[in-house]
């Protein structure tokens, strides 16, 4: 869960590596942030030419029923990890081996 300073909170529902567009040698880590069951953003950046992009996104199917599934385990009292901002967020995902 991204808890920022301002703002509203946020979900992860996903995030994958991917071949950069924007250049021929980086990867960009891309994630998907859901904000309600319908609507998020995708967060997308390359660490070798740090290109970044942040854009409105509606909810696929599988990524819907994944944010009921995160916000039904919340209610039953399971507490996300939270952070403050969305690149520590999946930095500390890769220091765990989750990504
Ligand atoms: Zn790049």
């Amino acid at each position: 869960m991204l808890r920022p300073a301002t703002g509203r909170q946020l979900y992860l529902i996903e995030a994958r590596r991917e071949p950069c567009i924007h250049c021929s040698t980086g990867t960009r880590t891309v994630s998907v942030w859901a904000f309600s069951a319908a609507r998020g953003e995708e967060v997308a950046w390359c660490r070798h030419c740090f290109n970044a992009e942040c854009d409105p996104l509606p909810l696929t199917e599988g990524q819907r029923s994944r944010y009921a599934q995160i916000r039904a385990a919340i209610t039953q009292g399971r507490s996300p990890s939270t952070w403050d901002a969305v690149r520590p967020a999946l930095e500390d995902l890769e220091r765990r081996g989750l990504l």
